[in-house]
Formats: C-alpha cells, sequence, structure tokens
C-alpha cells in the first residue's frame, strides 16, 4: 500500500485553524482589539460595515511593527509575546497564540498598515487567503491600521451561516464591551455604517460603566473591593433592585480579560440569595487581580474559560466580599455606612499609646445612639442636636459653673458672636459646656480636669477620615454647583490635577472638563462653599508639586490631607457652643483623635492635679 499521510499546506491548516479561531465578525473585532492593547494603544478607533461582514477596520496608535514583523505576523504560531513554555506561566497580554492574524489573513481580504515610532516611514501590506499579494514602503502615522474585508469570502457555507445583520452586530458590541470595560485608561471609538455608536473618553471603571451603560447606572452600582493574598477583586454590582429577567450586565474579567466562569457566577448568586426575584439575574462588574501564575487560560481557542488554581478559595471569597458590600451599601441606606466604622469606635483613651494625653470616659457612652447626626455626605458638618444627647455631658461635669462664671484667672472668655455658619443653629437646653479661647481653641470639662482641643487641627482630623472614608467606598455625595466653575492653570498643573481626578471624583467633585489649559468643574464635595473651590485646588496643586504621590494608598492620603487642611474650620473662626460641641463630638468618633493628619496633637488635657500644684 503506498504511503497516504502528507502535509496540509498552510492555507488549508489556516483555514481549519481560523474556524476555531473565528466564529463570526466578533471575532475578529475581539482579537484586533485585543491585539491594539498589548501593543500599548491608548487610542483605539473600531469601524464596522455591515455588521463587519463587509468590513472590520481598527487603528490603534500603539506600538506599531517593523515590516519584518509586519510580514511576520501572519505567519502561524508567530507571535512578540511569548517564547517559551514558560512564559505561558507569567502572560499580562490578550494574546499568546500567534494564530489570529494568520486564521484571519486565511478567510478574508486584509490590508495591514503599521509604523513604529522610531522608524521614518511605515509598511503596507495586502493579503488575500494567506497570500501576500501586496507590500510596500507608506507614510503612515505610528501605530496599526487592519482592515478586514469580506470575511469567509473563500468559505460560502460559513459565510451563509452567519446571522442577520442586528444580531452579528450585537455580538460586535458585546465584544466591543468586554475589551472597553476591561481598559477605562484606554480611549475607544466605534463607528458602524458611518455614524458613531461608542465615544469613550479616559475615565475610570464607574464612568466606564455608566459611559456605556447609561448615566441611570451609576445609582446601581454598589462598589465591591477586597484583597486576599491569592487575589484581588474590585468592581461593582447592581443593587438587587435592579436585578433584570435576562442575563445582560454580567462580567466577570481576570488580569483586564474577559473571561466566562459559570462556578464564580455561582458565587455571585449566591451572594445575591434572598435579595432579588426568582428569575431575575443580578448585575455585576467585576475586575479580579491574579497572579498569572495561578490560572490557565490556554484551555479554549478563544480564551474566554479559564482555570484557577484555587478555585473555591476565590469562590468563598466572592461571595463574602459581595455579601457584605450588598449589606452596606443596598440593604441599609448609605448614610448608615458610617455606623460600622465609626459608631462602634470605642472612647478607648486609655489604650492609646502612653504619650498620648489621658482621659477618663465613660465606655458605655454612645454620641451617636439615637442620634441622625452622622452620615459621610457631609463630611463633618451636619448639624448637631446635643437634645439628643443627653449622654454627652457626662464628659463636662462642672462645665456650667465655669462657664457661668464668665472668666476664669487669666483666661478670657472670647465673645460668641458668630462670624461663619458651619452647622445649622440649635438651641441646648442643658446650658453651654464648652468654650471657645482666641478663636482658636475649644476647652472643655473633663472629669479629670480640663481638655484643650485646636479646633483647626482636630476639624483636619475630622474631615480627613471622612474624605479617605469617600474615597474607599466611592460613594461621595456631590454638590451640584448651578453655574459651573471655570479656572485656568497651566498644561502641567493639569496634568498634575489629571493624576488626581479619580479620586478627586470619589471625594463628590465633577469635572466636566479637565485638558488644555482649562478645568471646569460643575460639582464639588458636600461642604465645600463655592467661593473657596479655586484655594482648594491652588493648595492642593502646591501639595502635588512638593510631594509627587505614587499611586495607590499614598496618593489617596496626600489628597485627603491636602483637601482636610484647605476645608477645615481656620484659627479664628468664632464658633456658636453648639458647633463646638458638635467638633468634639466628631472629633471623637475618628478612628485616631488624638492627632491631625500630620500628626500634631489635635487636643490637650491637664489634671485638675496640675492645678493643684499652681495653686501651692
Ligand atoms: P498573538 O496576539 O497571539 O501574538 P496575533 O496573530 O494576534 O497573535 O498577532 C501576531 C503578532 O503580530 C503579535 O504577537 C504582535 O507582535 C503583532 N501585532 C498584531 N497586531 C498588532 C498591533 N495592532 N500593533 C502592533 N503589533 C501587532
Ligand atoms: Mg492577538
Amino acid at each position: 500500500m503506498p504511503d497516504i499521510i502528507q502535509l496540509l499546506p498552510d492555507h488549508v491548516a489556516n483555514q481549519i485553524a481560523a474556524g476555531e479561531v473565528v466564529q463570526r465578525p466578533a471575532s475578529v473585532v475581539k482579537e484586533l482589539l485585543e491585539n491594539a492593547i498589548d501593543a500599548g494603544a491608548t487610542h483605539i478607533k473600531l469601524v464596522v460595515k455591515d455588521a463587519g461582514k463587509t468590513l472590520i477596520q481598527v487603528i490603534d496608535d500603539g506600538s506599531g511593527m517593523s515590516d519584518t514583523d509586519a510580514r511576520l505576523s501572519f505567519e502561524r504560531h508567530a507571535t512578540s509575546k511569548i517564547k517559551s513554555a514558560e512564559d505561558l506561566f507569567n502572560l499580562h497580554t490578550k494574546g499568546f497564540r500567534g494564530e489570529a492574524l494568520a486564521s484571519i489573513a486565511a478567510i478574508a481580504h486584509v490590508e495591514l498598515k503599521t509604523k513604529t515610532e522610531s522608524a521614518e516611514i511605515g509598511t503596507r501590506i495586502v493579503i488575500e487567503g494567506s497570500k501576500v499579494v501586496e507590500q510596500e514602503a507608506v507614510v503612515s502615522p505610528k501605530g496599526t491600521t487592519i482592515s478586514v474585508k469580506n470575511l469567509f469570502y473563500n468559505i460560502p457555507a460559513r459565510r451563509n451561516f452567519l446571522k442577520s445583520n442586528p444580531v452579528e452586530t450585537r455580538h460586535i458590541i458585546d465584544e466591543f464591551h468586554r475589551v472597553a470595560l476591561a481598559h477605562p485608561q484606554v480611549q475607544f471609538h466605534m463607528i458602524h455604517n458611518g455614524s458613531d455608536v461608542f465615544n469613550l473618553p479616559v475615565s475610570n471603571p464607574r464612568q466606564r460603566i455608566t459611559r456605556i451603560f447609561g448615566s441611570k447606572a451609576n445609582e446601581k452600582l454598589v462598589p465591591v473591593s477586597e484583597e486576599t493574598e491569592i487575589v484581588k477583586v474590585d468592581g461593582f454590582v447592581v443593587k438587587p433592585e435592579y436585578a433584570k429577567k435576562s442575563r445582560g450586565e454580567q462580567f466577570f474579567f481576570v488580569n483586564h480579560r474577559f473571561i466566562k466562569s459559570p462556578y464564580l457566577h455561582h458565587a455571585v448568586n449566591s451572594a445575591f440569595e434572598g435579595l432579588i426575584k426568582e428569575g431575575t439575574y443580578p448585575g455585576y462588574f467585576l475586575f479580579l487581580e491574579i497572579d498569572p501564575k495561578s490560572i490557565d487560560i490556554n484551555i479554549h481557542p478563544t480564551k474566554t474559560e479559564i482555570k484557577f488554581d484555587d478555585e473555591h478559595s476565590i469562590y468563598a471569597m466572592l461571595r463574602a466580599t459581595i455579601k457584605h458590600s450588598l449589606g452596606q451599601f443596598s440593604i441599609s441606606p448609605v448614610l448608615d455606612f458610617n455606623k460600622d466604622s465609626s459608631f462602634d469606635t470605642p472612647y478607648e483613651y486609655s489604650k492609646k499609646s502612653p504619650t498620648n494625653p489621658t482621659i477618663e470616659v465613660d465606655k458605655t457612652f454612645n454620641p451617636f445612639k439615637d442620634s441622625a447626626t452622622t452620615g459621610l455626605k457631609g463630611m463633618g458638618k451636619q448639624p448637631y442636636n446635643p437634645k439628643k444627647d443627653p449622654h454627652w455631658e457626662s464628659l463636662y461635669v462642672g462645665m456650667k459653673d465655669l462657664t457661668k462664671e464668665g472668666t476664669v484667672e487669666g483666661v478670657q472668655f472670647e465673645s460668641q458672636e458668630v462670624t461663619g455658619s458651619f452647622f445649622e443653629s440649635s438651641e441646648t437646653e442643658q446650658g453651654q459646656t464648652t468654650f471657645q479661647i482666641q478663636n482658636k481653641y475649644i476647652v472643655s470639662s473633663i472629669k479629670s480636669g480640663i481638655m484643650v482641643i485646636h479646633q483647626n487641627l482636630a476639624h483636619q482630623r475630622i474631615l480627613y477620615e471622612g474624605i479617605l472614608r469617600n474615597m474607599t467606598v466611592q460613594e461621595a455625595v456631590s454638590q451640584q454647583l448651578l453655574f459651573p466653575l471655570e479656572f485656568d492653570y497651566t498644561p502641567d498643573e493639569i496634568g498634575l490635577l489629571t493624576t488626581v481626578k479619580e479620586p478627586l471624583e470619589h471625594t463628590g467633585f465633577v469635572f466636566d472638563a479637565l485638558e488644555g489649559e482649562k478645568v471646569t468643574i460643575s460639582g464639588v464635595a458636600a461642604g465645600i462653599s463655592e467661593s473657596t473651590v479655586k484655594e482648594i485646588l491652588d493648595a492642593l496643586l502646591s501639595d502635588l508639586k512638593e510631594e509627587v504621590p505614587d499611586a495607590g494608598f499614598s496618593q489617596n492620603d496626600l489628597l485627603a490631607k491636602s483637601l482636610a487642611k484647605s476645608m477645615a474650620i481656620k484659627s479664628g473662626t468664632a464658633l456658636r457652643p453648639e458647633e463646638q460641641e458638635h467638633l468634639i463630638h466628631q472629633l471623637f468618633a475618628c478612628k485616631e483623635p488624638s492627632v491631625s493628619p500630620n500628626n500634631k496633637k489635635t487636643l490637650i488635657t491637664m489634671e485638675a492635679s496640675d492645678f493643684d500644684k499652681k495653686f501651692m
């Protein structure tokens, strides 16, 4: 019997491979968008005609390719992304199989134009059915443009199998969403049959979701955030009351790659158990970050399935985190969130480090009991009603007598004239328990003596903790300005502000524009008055210039310190008695009441025994 085995010609092998990689126009869209991301593009434009059946074009401003690479990129198993099998365990790119371009070129008319940053001239290649029909040098900008025309032109069965244009368009938009959601820092633009479908500016994840799913989406989102040794989860779930009858907005991303995971989906569902109606589906946008070593994405050619090493822990963690978030944000009103962090803050002053002042306090005393005066919304400026806090006075024994006298040896009482109104007025029945010296210090009687609070530093502490909290929960209330404020800055300063735009937004700032030499603000954090916005930005800029923050925590910290400093009640401001009490009240709801954000003392105490010595 003669030998019958022969090697398939490349173009046939490519066509077969293409069957796996390219099922429909949307698959091409996915591969091309992912290549653009891998090439480090910051601006990606997708142009589609007739649901991708006639044209799919992706234009990026990424790295581009040399002319040799441009030619090689269409070979099967040609990739710049891995060199050895080990690299598979440390993947940071979307692609790695080196199959996409080869597959696409086998079943369509493809034109590639590309140029690297350093090259003077670019390359243009035209390929039809795996054959290079043209290659020439062309003038082109940095980056890559790939046009895929007449998909499946040489496989009629495949082409006939395609669904109607609306259905294929839907698939394309789905892929576009997945990539755009995973990369909010990249600008995306999609055009279908000549009209704009999406124009997505650089933004944060929340804005990107809102931009895609409509401004209403914003109110529906509950932030989710947790980090353990194996996985970091960030993102949002949709409040249970907005659960849908159809599986709509359900997105898992692992290391910025959209994935499907029935197992993790189950974890989310179970977190919603009892909160949503039978037959409805929760929405979620969850971004997981995991060491690439502990996942395997190579089990499916289109790479949407994934295998985790430690699936069970991830499941448990996800479920618990979402339950927790739902408990905090959507079941109980946002205002109540504070309860978790500050209502339970015990007055355990004596447990602090020895250098801190010691105060005798009533540990059962909870100033917030029955009081609706907390909440992060006003970040420390809500009206305080002392009538509701009958226990409050326990901190201030003997104070009445002191103030009735009007003067104490060597201490001049300031008049209680009020210059600014920080808090709404509220009458106090029980008389004054605090007083101000030089419009700078608040003096209060405590069991063992007196406490002197630096009003400015204390208020900085209160605001600082409030701002940090708002940044983490990303639920700050913004105060809409009647007319947007516009300020001019240098491009450098605008650049600096851009680096902190996202955390500023979390505190309640709304930027209408932040580019060139202009910033337009249409909303500010609650508690900031319109007239001080410029001052606050100026101060922030000078702080930012002084101390270049690195990403993440320390940047938020710097920002919170700066804002707290600008917003805090200044020394020299007269405060009404109830304002003084409110300040003290809030100070002790802080995690670290005794020091300012910059580690200065916010208060000192003097024991009665110290006075005794003075009178000897
Ligand atoms: P893979 O992405 O798996 O590496 P592809 O067939 O999608 O395989 O692409 C092959 C190679 O072509 C990539 O590894 C990359 O080096 C190059 N390439 C593809 N698209 C682009 C692009 N838009 N910009 C720069 N290089 C690209
Ligand atoms: Mg690729």
